[in-house]
């Protein structure tokens, strides 16, 4: 029996993990749940999966949930994620919203806890210290981001599983037998726009993505690809590959979800349906399989009806087995650059680059600047500022408080 730590249960990642976990008692159990403020939702979660504690974002909300549950340990706010990421555990599934992520996955790792990571920004900002942390405390990192989780796949049985192997193989450079990872992308709603097309474009517009239904921070990334700039970014820690080595193909049917190419010339992909579950399952049950097409044959929301077939299985031929690959649009979609330079330039430039986004889209979603004021003002945030290459969780926190105000600034 697993105990799982839920962190962001509430969320599009959280509640798929807990359908998952709903048909699997016998091999999973909730000890904690975390959420800001869908309190109601929280609540139906604790009556069902009876967690020992929870963390939400208010001291009011607090204080309610514990005057209801008197049993329970409730903590709020950002120390409250990072006191909960303390309890005994055996994973930790990490689907906080933006940087909130970082504090408490580091303190999971320092005890030794695997990360089931959906928090793409914990790698995007902590990458370097929090792989090094991992090394030192023997933790794991299982992506759940279904392109990193192809990935993986792909890496297993092939001597390169940086999350399995290399994480606890401090020489990790002795056998890299992977030539280049191909991380392929949807290309978002706006693929095929010009700059002009895009200028007026609507939130509404942008929270329409063509394949997969998640939460609005990412989709606003996925519709600007700063979502595949941050995907590099964690791409590079995770398999502990040079950004040179990582090349963005855009796929818009969303089949092939990466690709990696060996020394031998060799190609292996990750082929299924767009289906969140199938990653979280494997970052859960990682290294056994779950059968999750018998339990979920009817499919969920997010699923591309198009490639589903009857019994919940891909099927090649209802999608006119045609799967195109296209260059991303550099211009265009001038975020994977930004991404790229971040990670050239190293230090804080990848933590500026995503302070700003994180602010930027807050500001798109409450309809405060326009949409390609997300691209242009991560620029001149990245062009301005010369802060010190943060070292510490704290530094990283302070580096990104202050990327944030820089953002703003620029917009008054
Ligand atoms: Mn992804």
């Amino acid at each position: 029996m697993k105990r799982i730590l839920i962190m962001g249960s509430t969320g599009s990642i959280g509640t798929q993990a807990l359908e998952i976990i709903r048909k699997n008692r016998d091999r999973f159990s909730v000890c904690g749940l975390t959420c800001r403020s869908r309190i109601e939702t929280l609540k139906q979660q604790i009556r069902e999966f009876a967690p020992e504690a929870v963390s939400v974002g208010s001291a009011e909300d607090a204080a309610m949930l514990q005057r209801e549950f008197p049993g329970l340990t409730v903590c709020f706010g950002e120390d409250g994620l990072v006191e909960i990421a303390k309890m005994d555990c055996d994973i930790v599934l990490n689907s906080l919203m933006g940087i909130s992520g970082l504090a408490p996955t580091y303190t999971a790792i320092g005890l030794g806890r695997d990360i089931a990571l959906a928090n793409k920004e914990t790698l995007v900002a902590g990458g370097a210290i929090v792989t090094q942390l991992c090394r030192e405390k023997g933790s794991r990192l299982l992506p759940v981001d279904s392109e990193h989780s192809a990935i993986f796949q792909c890496l297993e049985g092939n001597g390169g599983s940086a999350c399995a192997r290399a994480y606890a193989d401090p020489d990790s450079s002795l056998y890299r037998p992977v030539r280049r990872i191909l991380l392929t992308a949807s290309g978002g709603p706006f693929r095929g726009r010009s700059l002009e097309e895009m200028r007026n474009v609507t939130i509404e517009q942008a929270l329409n993505h063509p394949k997969w239904s998640m939460g609005s921070k990412i989709t606003i990334d996925s519709a600007t690809m700063m979502n595949k700039g941050l995907e590099v970014i964690e791409a590079r820690w995770l398999f502990d590959v040079p950004a040179d080595k990582i090349d963005v193909h855009v796929h818009p049917e969303s089949i092939v979800h990466s690709m990696v190419e060996f020394c031998d010339g060799s190609v292996i992909a990750q082929m299924g349906m767009t289906d969140m579950k199938i990653p979280i399952s494997l970052a859960l049950s990682y290294p056994d399989r779950m059968k999750l097409l018998a339990d979920f044959a009817d499919g969920y929301g997010c699923d591309d009806p198009l490639s589903r077939s009857s019994d919940g299985s891909l099927d090649l031929f209802t999608t006119g087995a045609r799967l195109t690959f296209e260059k991303p649009d550099r211009k265009v979609f001038r975020c994977i650059d930004l991404a790229y330079e971040a990670l050239k330039e190293g230090g804080a430039a990848p933590v500026v680059m995503n302070g700003a986004n994180e602010e930027l889209v807050a500001m798109f979603l409450a309809g405060k600047i326009g949409f390609l004021d997300i691209p242009q003002t991560i620029e001149k945030v990245m062009d301005k500022s010369s802060f010190p290459a943060p070292k510490t969780v704290e530094e990283i926190l302070e580096t990104d408080r202050r990327s944030r105000e820089m953002a703003k600034e620029m917009l008054v």
